[in-house]
């Protein structure tokens, strides 16, 4: 135990907790992290199996391209030059495969994204212009998301830009059925679904990828390491296996955290990088009100995932320098409510980038999605390298069987795979569940959704008068999204302009 009284005790380091951490160290203020598992960065942590590094939650981040904002913020945090990216193919980093054969493909920056679509849909020139100019519009709706202060259209002043659904806007600018497919297709960036993904989720995840997608060679994991690296430089402190449990108060206002082990961390103020409904628990059930607390646990979450790892024989499959969205249908806006029939609906792969440059893959990740509730009859088991436990044979078994339906898919989708894969690996909802730390191992927090985006919009200030959020659940997810929340949390401490200033003044 520690007697010091922090300025900032933050849990959870996630992309969010972290960005937080370093910003404020970065203004003087003493922080500490507080982190439950072995290895830090939440999302972004990573794994090892036959010597491959297979990321977790993070496989590929938009927006790094030179003056764009993500590669701004990263270059006022001080990691860009450390950072090891690579970038994905300019005429085709996202590619679309359906059952009939057909395959289209997104390129980065909106001139070769409007050439390729263009080609693809001669006659649709129009609403293929009207998407661009939209989507970039409604970015400007996020000032912050440009690195400005304030905008003339700021969705704070202009509220209903948050309630127009994707699709609906999609199908108003085209009567082309496969045009509106394809301009959905990267739905799994989102967990879109038709009747309730706004359009600004959409725009702000698919205009930064657009903006520069890029790979992290040995995983995303070293964001996290270089951000641990920054906030100790600036003299803050980050501590892991430390599972925070509950708070002590002193006049309404937290006065510590408590882990599970029993230790105690004071601090002036707190920041929960965690689930807003498990920020709740964590700090009293009964110190926020009923009315946000009903409002919190009515939330909903986005879904959950499936992740096959496949490690490969040397030099047997080829590496792409792009993603692949292989579909089993062209209702793309429903396969989050996928049938246990049809699953999987979608399978989303990609091979990490080798060492060396070689044009052979080591490994590959795919994900698809996955409803806990397939998991649910395992729920009572835990197991992290933190809290190492096993869930038993019939688990073991669930995932031999979904790993086997995956494979088969992928034969049909990348002919030969099977003879070149060496061992397969696989994660469920519990995996995610496990080291996040929420309760069912959602794929990006909670589900925005446009029939009702007030309830689903989260403030950095709690009722608690020294406590407050950051992450993914704040605007959007994603590491982007995840390092913008964070910028917002500060704000609440650092004055926006001073620090929108003194980013800009970093580039
Ligand atoms: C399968 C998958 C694929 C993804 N792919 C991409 C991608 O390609 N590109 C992209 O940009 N984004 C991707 N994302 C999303 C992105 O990774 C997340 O949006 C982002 O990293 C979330 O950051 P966060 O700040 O909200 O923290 P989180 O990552 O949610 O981390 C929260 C942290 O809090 C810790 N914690 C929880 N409870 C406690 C406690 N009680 N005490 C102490 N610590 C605690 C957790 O251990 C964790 O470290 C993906 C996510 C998933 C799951």
């Amino acid at each position: 135990m520690s007697d010091k009284i922090y300025d900032f005790v933050i849990v959870g380091s996630g992309m969010g907790g972290l960005v937080t951490s370093v910003t404020l160290a970065m203004e003087g203020y003493s922080v500490l992290v507080l982190e439950k598992n072995h290895q830090i960065g939440g999302s972004l942590q990573v794994f090892s199996r036959d010597k491959c590094i297979f990321d977790t939650g993070v496989h590929y981040v938009g927006s790094l391209d030179e003056g764009e904002n993500l590669h701004q913020i990263f270059k006022y945090l001080g990691i860009i030059n450390d950072l090891n990216i690579h970038k994905l193919d300019s005429d085709g980093f996202d590619i679309f495969r359906f059952p009939d054969g057909k395959t289209y493909k997104f390129g980065q920056g909106y001139e070769k994204f409007k050439e390729i679509l263009k080609n693809d849909f001669p006659n649709e020139s129009h609403a293929i212009d009207a998407f661009c100019t939209k989507i970039q519009d409604v970015c400007t709706s996020f000032p912050l998301y440009n690195l400005e202060e304030d905008s003339p259209q700021n969705y704070i002043d202009n509220p209903d830009i948050l309630s127009e659904n994707a699709w609906d806007f999609i199908s108003s600018i085209t009567e082309d059925p496969i045009l509106r497919v394809i301009l959905y297709a990267n739905g799994p960036l989102y967990a879109a679904e038709k009747d309730k993904t706004p359009l600004f989720v959409l725009a702000l995840i698919t205009n930064s990828y657009i903006k520069g997608s890029y790979r992290f060679v040995n995983g995303g994991s070293q964001i996290a390491k270089l951000l641990t690296k920054k906030l100790r430089q600036f003299g803050g402190e980050i501590i892991k296996h430390q599972d925070v449990i509950s708070a002590n108060y002193e006049n309404d206002h937290i006065k510590s955290v408590i882990t599970k082990e029993g230790k105690e961390f004071f601090g002036k103020n707190f920041i929960s990088n965690i689930h807003p409904k498990r920020t709740i628990e964590v700090f009293g059930e009964d110190k926020f009100r009923a009315v946000y607390k009903n409002r919190i646990n009515k939330l909903e979450n986005t879904i959950s995932s499936f992740m096959l790892y496949i490690s490969f024989h040397e030099n047997t499959f080829p590496y792409f320098n792009c993603n692949f969205y292989d579909y089993n249908t062209y209702n793309v806006g429903d396969v989050v409510n996928y049938s246990k029939e049809n699953w999987p609906e979608i399978l989303f792969s990609c091979t990490p980038v080798p060492p060396k440059d070689s044009k052979y893959a080591e490994s590959l990740a795919v994900m698809t999605y996955m409803d806990f509730n397939e998991v649910a009859e395992w729920s009572e088991s835990f197991n992290t390298i933190a809290t190492k436990n096993r869930r038993g044979e019939t688990y073991e078994e669930f995932k031999r069987k979904k790993e086997e339906v995956i494979l088969k898919h992928l034969e049909v989708r990348f002919p030969g795979i099977n003879k070149a894969i060496k061992n397969v690996y696989s994660s469920t909802p519990l995996t995610y569940r496990d080291y996040i730390g929420n309760e069912d191992g959602a794929l990006y927090g909670i589900k925005k959704n446009s029939n009702n985006i007030l309830n689903s919009t989260i403030n950095p200030k709690t009722r608690i008068p020294n406590l407050f959020l950051t992450g993914q659940n704040l605007i959007f997810h994603g590491v982007l999204g995840a390092t913008i929340g964070a910028l917002v949390t500060c704000f609440q401490f650092v004055d926006n302009k001073y620090l929108i200033d003194k980013i800009k003044a970093a580039n």
